[in-house]
């Protein structure tokens, strides 16, 4: 039986037992060393979209990351406020150049969120 640990932070569950997140850097035991800040309002959008689907990318030139998670996308400041989300349905594919995103061929400005 494998052993699941949770992140409390980002959600991510990883079945061997490091100290840390392998995603956001938070120590599973104190809670310190977070790389990424996740707030209680992005956590439970994370939630409700299938969890995080790859490690969340920083947006050149920011200090905000894109967060894509398995039914949608979502960009966070630093302090892990959701700037805007996008609901996607399923999101297998995404490709981030400069100031827009692909997913599945539909490009999205990395700004707004809004289709472009
Ligand atoms: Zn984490």
């Amino acid at each position: 039986m494998k052993n699941y640990i949770e992140c409390k932070n980002c959600l991510v569950p990883t079945e061997n037992s490091p100290v840390n997140c392998p995603v956001c850097g938070t120590n599973y035991n104190d809670g310190t060393g977070k790389r990424i800040h996740v707030s209680e309002e992005a956590r439970e959008v994370i939630y409700d979209w299938g969890g995080i689907y790859v490690e969340p990318i920083i947006i050149e030139g920011t200090t905000d990351y894109l967060v894509w998670c398995e039914s949608g996308v979502l960009r966070i400041n630093s302090e892990g406020e959701i700037l805007w989300k996008k609901f996607l349905a399923t999101v297998s594919n995404l490709e981030i150049n400069r100031d827009h995103f692909s997913v599945h061929g539909r490009n999205f400005d990395i700004e707004s969120g809004e289709s472009i």
